[in-house]
């Protein structure tokens, strides 16, 4: 029989959190689900996560598992949890206890009343620094200035989707995952509940300013070209001004007859829009080296080991 719900848990050095984790998730899943699965994704841990989620499997047949090879990041986590999920809605939430467990039945009776996805907004965030907060505000909000479609604000990964939604996703072929990004874009009757952000049980964050940043960026870029549109943009914006110079160059040299003798000027203005090429040149190549991603077509991730009832190796990509 279908589970009525899938977990799927994104894991990657989780060791201290995931005893408790295994007991308040239990706890409501047993109390108010009759079948129900849940996926544990190991992201190439290196401590003793692994070893725990074995044992938790081994406890509860409920519990699987899929181990990466490597560290393959949060995203590609979730979106292994998605394709292997079997239930008729899937929750999607962090590992670390930030998202409470016990909020699932309401994000499911909510989704019962008739959405395809309701994500779970956050209130307010605790135990979290203020660098964090005005980051991931402000990283919100440059989104949606470039997006063409809307990403709802102060959400994460938090939420519940049904069966169809979930089908639908699947579909998409990108290799860039951005999976905020890609719900949104699937439209569908959707909903919120809000909640208030519990702080990391323990040990620490996993997004460091690096690689926050270099979610922001991979956001910005898969789901805009306006990044694009903003070198094609100054490089106009530039010739202009250069033929208004030019002009005035040719008027001060035959008309005035004063021969131009700034120097410096010249440097300035061609070492700016020197670099004003540079820029956009870097732009173009970041989005070529997108479709070379594209093009050159890599399984998302590599599973290692499973207890699930799949081909090994999996057919990543193509299930
Ligand atoms: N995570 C993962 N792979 C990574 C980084 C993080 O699977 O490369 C998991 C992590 O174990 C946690 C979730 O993704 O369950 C969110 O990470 P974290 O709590 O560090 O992010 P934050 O809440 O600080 O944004
Ligand atoms: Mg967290």
């Amino acid at each position: 029989m279908k589970p009525e719900i899938s977990v799927v848990l994104p894991i990657y050095n989780e060791e201290p959190v995931l005893p408790i984790l295994y007991q308040r998730l239990e706890k409501v899943l047993s109390e108010n689900f009759k079948i129900y699965e849940v996926l544990l994704v190991d992201d190439g841990s290196t401590d003793n996560s692994l070893t725990l989620i074995k044992e938790f499997c081994h406890q509860n047949t409920a519990y699987k598992y899929i181990s990466f090879s490597r560290n393959f990041g949060h995203q590609k986590a979730l979106l292994a949890g998605l394709r292997h999920a079997s239930g008729d809605t899937i929750v999607l939430m962090d590992s670390d206890l930030q998202d409470p467990p016990e909020l699932i039945p309401q994000l499911y009776n909510k989704l019962k009343e008739g959405y395809q996805l309701v994500y779970a907004k956050r209130s307010i965030r605790k135990g979290e620094s203020f660098f964090k907060k005005v980051t991931a505000k402000l990283f919100y909000r440059i989104l949606n200035l470039f997006a063409p479609i809307e990403i709802p604000l102060d959400t994460g990964d938090f939420r519940i989707i049904s069966r169809k939604f979930a089908d639908a996703l699947k579909k998409l072929p990108e290799k860039n995952i951005f999976l905020r990004g890609q719900m949104a874009w699937l439209g569908f009757k959707n909903t919120y509940l809000l909640y208030e952000r519990d702080p990391r049980y323990a040990g620490k964050t996993k997004y460091p300013l690096k690689t926050l940043l270099w979610f922001a960026f991979n956001g910005i870029t898969s789901f805009s070209n306006f990044p694009l549109q903003i070198a094609s943009f100054l490089g106009l914006l530039f010739s202009l001004v250069a033929f208004f110079i030019m002009l005035y160059a040719f008027y001060s040299k035959f008309i005035l007859n004063q021969v131009v003798t700034g120097w410096t000027s010249i440097m300035v203005s061609s070492m700016f829009i020197g670099g004003i090429q540079l820029l956009c040149i870097g732009i173009i190549g970041e989005y070529i080296s997108r479709i070379a991603n594209d093009v050159r077509n890599r399984p998302d991730y590599i599973i290692e080991e499973t207890n699930l009832n799949t081909h090994y190796p999996c057919k990543c990509g193509t299930e």
